[in-house]
């Protein structure tokens, strides 16, 4: 069993924080030239592929390929040894330049272990999704060691141990005076929110970044643990992770465990069942993202109440007022351009001023105005200083405000999954996908815009979570006709109104909400037995190769 245990964390000062941010960084570049080789490669591809329709225009290529035969020479082509000599020497040339790529990583101080975390996520993307060409622009946020199997790692030995990858000091430490201040968010706050316990069970752990000849370099950082690590657990991986909130840095540190498998809990209601109908409708109290029945008859609904919706709004507004203020600025710096007082350097910095769209340009012009200050310049500079503090100030609350909405969110999701396993020994879903609803229509796509943050398949993970230690089991069902078949009689009507909340039969005259009918019906599934499987258990979606999507078309 595999499980993850992650700990809040601070590096223990500054020069940790950049050995840490150094290595995210190496990470990031590496990471960007592996998409790149892989992108290279993959054009180099499709132009071999299509050399044979190389005189074509473009735009006759479909034409050609379709009625002058193309698709055959296409595909003799691809038989040829040419062609597959060609492929092989594309394939080839990637994987050379890919090592080249990984000793240049090595050589410019990216560790061993954050190497191959690196090369790992690429090679997994690479094989099992949609290829996403942009990968390489995104930020890396992770930095962290691999523990082998011949060189295996118990907590117990982590903790207090003399381990050259990883350690976690034995000793409660105490947060002392930080020598060179360095706080990345506000200790304080965390300490109290763990009741003041947090001081003293504040370790010391030690993660390698790098050699010095033989010898470890190591990062510290300060974690809290709130739960001990489980002893006997091997230690498969360990990596420390970084997430900006604004302008507050989170530093996490997680550990991938291997468990032994707990025995199976035996749940007190086992005859128990209920079913739940995922999806969202407008409510007057809020956005309702599911609806339950159980087989005892009681039957409810879950609601992402107004106010926590109204966060997203908020955070829209905020940022609003964020963009008028810097529209300000700009304006305001604009005009100052063609003033006498004004020095070469502002106006050559402020050349291009009328077009800043991120806050970064004005940081970086008040950083080099502030050691070139000039006569006659203090009301616009203290404006930009205003001006950049109200920014920080609004960013901040705007990045928090969308932090703490999917933190509710998830509470309340977590709080019904846990009241659910508890209560209900098979728990079954409707297996919606929910990116195939999304592209459903349009209106589905507006109203999944708005509902995308409220995340309804969040339910389902925090179901999958919490059912084990209940020992109820989570399954997914097909979840066709699930509104239209009366619960009652069993009649299978046309919904004449689909958005009518409230649906009647006009076989029997029943009438009830539609979402109920669907959970009372996934009940009737889960009881007579239909083919289910274990929900959350969704294959890893693979590429489909050309063979598999040709026996999907022939079929
Ligand atoms: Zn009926």
């Amino acid at each position: 069993m595999k499980r993850c245990y992650k700990y809040f964390a601070m590096p223990a000062s500054l020069h940790d924080a950049q050995l840490m941010k150094t290595q995210l960084k190496l990470a990031g570049d590496y990471r960007r030239q592996l998409v790149d080789i892989e992108n290279r490669s993959r054009a180099l591809q499709r132009a071999l592929w299509a050399e044979p329709m190389r005189h074509i225009p473009i735009e006759k290529r479909a034409e050609w390929r379709e009625k002058e035969g193309g698709n055959a020479i296409l595909k003799a082509w691809t038989k040829t040894d040419e062609y597959k000599e060609w492929r092989k020497k594309i394939t080839d040339c990637g994987y050379a330049m890919v090592k080249v790529a990984y000793a240049t990583a090595g050589d410019a101080g990216l560790a061993w272990g954050t190497r191959l975390m690196v090369a790992d996520a690429v090679e997994h993307a690479r094989r099992t999704t949609a290829w996403a060409s942009d990968l390489g622009n995104q930020p890396c946020n992770r930095m962290g060691v691999q523990i082998q199997q011949t060189a295996a790692l118990t907590c117990i030995e982590c903790v207090g141990g003399e381990d050259t990858r990883i350690r976690v000091g034995k000793e409660l430490y105490s947060l002392g005076p930080r020598v060179d201040g360095y706080r990345p968010r506000s200790p304080e706050r965390v300490l109290n929110r763990s009741g003041g316990l947090g001081a003293r069970k504040l370790q010391e752990l030690k993660i390698r970044v790098g050699s010095e000849g033989r010898q470890p370099v190591w990062a510290t950082l300060h974690i809290l643990m709130h739960r001990p690590l489980p002893p006997t657990a091997q230690i498969k991986w360990a990596w420390v992770q970084f997430r900006r909130t604004g302008t507050y840095e989170k530093w996490e540190v997680v550990f991938s465990l291997e468990l032994a498998d707990e025995p199976g809990v035996n749940h007190p209601n086992p005859d128990s069942a209920i079913g739940i109908d995922i999806g969202w409708r407008r409510r007057d109290n809020g956005m309702r993202v599911l609806y339950w029945a159980g087989t005892d008859g009681e039957h409810g609904e879950v609601v992402i109440p107004e106010v926590v919706e109204r966060r997203k709004k908020k955070s829209a507004d905020l940022q609003s007022i964020r963009d008028k203020h810097r529209n300000f600025m700009s304006a305001e710096l604009s005009k100052l351009r063609g003033d006498a007082i004004v020095p070469p350097w502002l106006a050559e910095a402020l050349r291009y001023c009328h077009q800043w769209l991120k806050v970064m340009h004005y940081v970086r012009l008040e950083r080099q105005w502030a050691e070139n200050r000039f006569e006659g310049d203090a009301e616009i500079y203290e404006r930009l200083v205003a001006y950049l503090k109200q920014d920080r100030h609004l960013w901040n609350w705007q990045a928090c405000n969308l932090t703490k909405m999917s933190r509710q969110i998830r509470g309340i999701f977590t709080d019904f999954a846990h009241m659910v396993c508890r209560r209900y020994q098979g728990i079954a879903v409707a297996d919606i996908d929910l990116t195939e609803l999304k592209e459903a229509d349009d209106e589905a796509k507006i109203a999944s815009r708005s509902i995308q943050r409220l995340a309804p398949g969040e339910a389902i993970r925090a179901l999958r979570q919490a059912a084990p230690r209940y020992g109820a089991t989570v399954y997914a069902y097909d979840p066709a006709y699930i509104t239209r078949d009366c619960s009652h009689c069993g009649y299978r009507r046309e919904l004449e109104q689909p958005h009518e909340l409230r649906q009647i039969c006009e076989k029997c005259g029943h009438g009830e909400d539609q979402d109920l009918t669907a959970a009372k019906n996934l009940i009737r599934m889960h009881a007579e037995g239909v083919d289910a499987r274990t929900a959350g258990v969704r294959e890893t979606k693979k590429m489909p190769t050309r063979r598999t999507r040709k026996k999907a078309a022939a079929a």
